[in-house]
Parts: structure tokens; sequence; C-alpha cells
């Protein structure tokens, strides 16, 4: 608690009780300034102290609890309802878990009944307006409003004995109120009842009214507090999220992968935590050698599953799937820094940098990226402005796989210190140094003619060649052409640009443009990397 009150310390002092020692105003001034936690507490050190606390009769003990109430609980400055006592309005609002069946936690209080309780608890000892006359069994003598005395909660059953929507939400009556006003009502004779409805019509009205003034005095401090908790929660989320993608790997790059991370019981039992304190750094400690050893084993178990299913892929889908391999792991790499919530000025100031290189993209800085500082910033693993030229990249294209076999998977050691830097060179040297126009790589890469339609399918101008005839090619788009080759007659299942495909370059100047424009557009991720020159036709599902 804030007061640094010690009760030990004041209950024995040399194993004597002192509280019996405390003249009653003393004990009464201190009293003054705790708030209502402390003052229960203090209750149960002794029975003098007990006694004190807890009269039902004394107008101090009265007085001590409004006090700190007022105090201590900005939500609930209403006064008590009629007939308890502060003691038990006090605890009603600030102590926790069902007052039925003990379930921990339950802070929600009915007003319209002054209980907490847990929903089942609710369910258990209400009943709806419409099921009441079939409770008390005598249909025909009780007019509707009978009940109109009393208060009431609208509740909204999830689950429970009707499912029909139309009975959503229902006005819910305490059983024990509903039976007790019954045995009033029926005692009365014919012009007693009609003056007792009367009487609690008015009564009713204006328990309501309170009652729903104290729901929503006592539901503001509900919501502020959840609130509160969640933000709270979110930033302990957030913390442990920053600290495993922080974590690098003797090459400088991330050293988990998030995709398996959140397969992790660790890392989801931590997630689900409904803990509020923050992500302390020994939290850290203790969370990162249990994940350690939890991710490698199910790193090298996925990795083997992965292993043996494609052992017996097809060569081509086999290069297909090593390609994706490349493109994934660059995307792992640079998905810390891109996707991360913001958390601290460190990572902000990151973005920033990074958000500055990607968009100046000139070509005086790049040298300066080049070389060991690969290794150690992490912002230039494989920049996001590079991916476009990876499918243009030799070694993207015929990359070395493990003893010359494309369904062998890549260790990750091999794809980050050396396969992806060696990629990253090739791909600024596509960037400084563009291929000539006429090339499909110089036409989709810097002659911005990928949606235009200057590319033709050189298999079908072959065909038609060989049939002697004159026509003009059929001319596409880029990702137009790579459709038509995977699709209609060729079936191509792996496209070779450079031998396929022939360029155009003069049509883009035609006075007529917006006849030589594209007209399919890529609809879907995997359509996207295709469109952008990836082979991935095999392993995933393109439009037809
Ligand atoms: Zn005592
Ligand atoms: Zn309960
Ligand atoms: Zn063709």
């Amino acid at each position: 608690m804030e007061t640094e009150f010690s009760y030990q310390s004041l209950n024995s002092v040399q194993g004597r009780c002192l509280a019996t020692q405390i003249p009653p105003e003393i004990f009464i001034n201190i009293c003054q300034d705790l708030p209502p936690t402390d003052l229960l507490s203090l209750a149960r050190v002794c029975k003098k102290f007990y006694s004190y606390l807890c009269s039902t009769n004394s107008t101090t003990t009265q007085e001590i609890w409004k006090n700190s109430r007022l105090t201590f609980l900005p939500f609930v400055q209403m006064p008590p309802p009629e007939g308890m006592m502060e003691l038990q309005y006090v605890k009603l609002v600030t102590e926790r878990g069902c007052q039925f069946c003990k379930k921990p936690r339950i802070r929600k209080v009915y007003w319209a009944f002054l209980v907490r309780c847990c929903r089942k608890c609710l369910e258990d000892r209400t009943i709806r307006l419409d099921q009441i006359r079939h409770h008390l069994q005598s249909p025909n003598l009780i007019p509707d409003d009978f009940l109109s005395g009393l208060t009431f909660t609208t509740g909204f059953y999830k689950s429970g004995w009707d499912r029909s929507p139309k009975h959503r939400p229902a006005n819910l009556y305490w059983i024990q109120n509903v039976n007790d006003t019954y045995a009033e009502y029926i005692k009365l004779d014919v012009n007693g009842r009609r003056e007792w409805i009367k009487r609690k019509r008015e009564e009713g009205k204006i328990k309501m009214e309170e009652v729903v003034k104290r729901e929503i005095e006592h539901e503001n401090e509900y919501w502020t507090k959840t609130m509160e908790n969640s933000k709270k929660r979110d930033d302990r989320a957030s913390m442990i999220d920053y600290l495993i993608r922080k974590e690098k790997n003797e090459y400088g790059f991330p050293r988990f992968k998030m995709s398996i991370v959140e397969q992790c019981s660790t890392y989801n039992k931590a997630m689900m935590s409904t803990s509020t304190s923050p992500f302390t750094e020994r939290a850290w400690i203790g969370f990162r050698n249990k994940l350690i050893p939890e991710y490698t084993q199910l790193f090298s178990s996925l990795r083997m599953q992965r292993q043996e299913t494609e052992r017996h892929l097809s060569p081509d889908v086999a290069i297909q799937t090593r390609q994706m391999d490349i493109v994934k792991t660059i995307f792992e790499l640079l998905r810390p820094e891109g996707e991360q919530r913001q958390f601290s000025n460190t990572v902000t100031v990151n973005q920033q940098q990074q958000q500055q290189n990607t968009s100046s993209d000139s070509d005086n800085n790049e040298p300066l990226e080049n070389g060991n500082q690969i290794k150690n910033n992490n912002n230039f693993v494989f920049e996001n402005f590079l991916i476009k030229y990876l499918p243009w990249c030799p070694t993207f294209r015929n990359p070395p796989f493990v003893n010359k076999d494309p369904r062998i998977l890549w260790d990750d050691d091999f794809l980050m210190s050396v396969l992806i830097p060696q990629l990253r060179e090739e791909a600024l040297y596509l960037k400084n140094y563009p291929a000539p126009i006429d090339t499909v790589c110089g036409a989709f890469l810097h002659g911005g003619l990928n949606n235009k339609r200057v590319f033709g399918c050189k298999l079908c101008i072959n065909n038609n060649n060989n049939n002697n005839t004159q026509d003009i090619p059929q001319l596409y788009s880029f990702f137009e052409v790579r459709l038509h080759l995977t699709k209609d007659e060729h079936k191509v299942r792996m496209i070779n640009d450079d031998s396929m495909i022939e360029v155009y370059p003069s049509l883009s100047k035609s006075a007529d443009n917006t006849s030589y424009s594209g007209q399919l557009f890529p609809r879907n991720k995997p359509e996207v990397f295709f469109a952008a020159g990836f082979n991935c036709n095999l392993i995933c599902n393109l439009l037809n």
C-alpha cells in the first residue's frame, strides 16, 4: 500500500497488544488518512480495532469509512444505498470475487440487487419477467405491475435457457425479491392492492433512477481501470515482442523468426498473461532461457518435417520453393524494423533512418552501404527497394543448391552469411548499371514499361514464323505475357524471361498510348510476386 503504516509493529510491542493502549481519539486520527483497503486490513489486526471499525451503531465508525471513501474512491461518491452501512458499501465496491461462489477477481456490482457476483450466480438467482407467472404458478391473479416496486437489471444471456434473439436483452428480477413482494401483495384485499401498486410504482421509479445513477458512477471506474490495465498489458506484450525482435544472431540479423516464436508456448503464455506489471530485465532473462530451448527444438523439428516432404518435390517445383525461401527470409529480416509496434525512441529513430534511406534512394549514397556495414547495421540487411531487382540477379535465377539438389533446404547460416549478401551486391549492381531498354530486365526495371503492352511471346512468334504468317504479334503487359506463358497452349512451368519474352520498347512512344496499357492486374500476393518477375506459378495459385 501507499502508506508506510506497519501493522505488525503497531500490534505487538514486546509481545503485548498495543491496540488496547491506544486511546480511541488517536486511533480515529490515524484512520482519517487511510484508504479503505488499509482500514479493512486494520480491522483484521485485532478485536479492538475490529470493534472500532466495524461497529454498527457508532457514528464515529460511519464517519471514518465515509471520509475514507470520499477521499480515496472517486467513483463511489454517492451515499450508501438505503439500509446499507458505510462499511458494507465500501466492501461491496473495493473487495473482489463473487459473493456467492467466491469465484476470484469478480468486480461487477449489480446495483439493482446490491451484490457483487459472477454471471453464473446472477443467472441462478434472477428470473426474467416473462417467466415470473410460470414461476409463481398463479397466472390469472397477477397484474403486470405488481413488480413495479422492484429494481431490476438488464441481462444479456449469451447462453442459457432461451437463445431466441427477441428475448434479448431481458429484464432480470431477483427471485427472492419477487417472492417477497408477491407474498406482500397476495395478503392484501382488492382496494389495498390498488393503493399498494400505486405506491410501489412511485417507489420503484425512484429506486431505479438511483440504480442507474450508481451504475453509471461505478461503470466509469470499471472502464477506467479496465482500460488502464489493458494498456499495461499491451505495453508488456509490446515490450516482450520488442525484446525478442531485438535479439541478433552472429551475423547481426534477427535471432528469432517470429513465425516460429509465435508457435512457442512460452511466448503464447507470456502474451496471454493477465499480468499488468512491467516486463523487467529479470523477467526477460527468465523468459529468454525458456524460449530458446523451445524455439530451437521447434525450429529443427519443423525443418526436418519440411525436408522430409520436400525430398519428393519435382526439381522445378523445388527450385521455385528455394527461391521463395530466399524471399521469405529477406522479408523476415526486414520485418523487425518495419512491423514493430512503436515502443521506444530508439525504434522510432531507426524507422526514420530507414525511411530516409529508402526514399533518398540516390546513387551516391550507395558505395557507403556496401561491405562490412552489412553485418553491423540492421537497416542494410537487404533493403526494401532492392527486392524488385531480385528476380534478375544471376545468383537468384541460378542459386547454388546444396549438392546441386534444389530439394535440399539451405541452412539459415548459409542464407544469411553468404547468399543474401551476394544477392544484395548483385541487386545493387542491377540498380546502378541499368540493363538496356530492349531487354526484358531493362524494360521492366528501368523503362517504366512493366504495365505497357510492349511484350510479346517468343514461343508464339516462332510458331507463326514457322507457319510463314506475317501477323503483328499479340502484345501483352509483363504480367499478361507471363500469365500467357504459363497458361493457354504453352503451359510453361519455368519461365525464362530472356528466351521466352520479346520486348518492343518503341511501341510505348506511339501516339495512342492508352491502348498499350495492360488490362490484367495482380489480385493477390502470389500474383504480385509473379507480376514482379518471380517464378512462383508452380507453388501458388494464379488466376485462370
Ligand atoms: Zn489486540
Ligand atoms: Zn459466483
Ligand atoms: Zn505464346
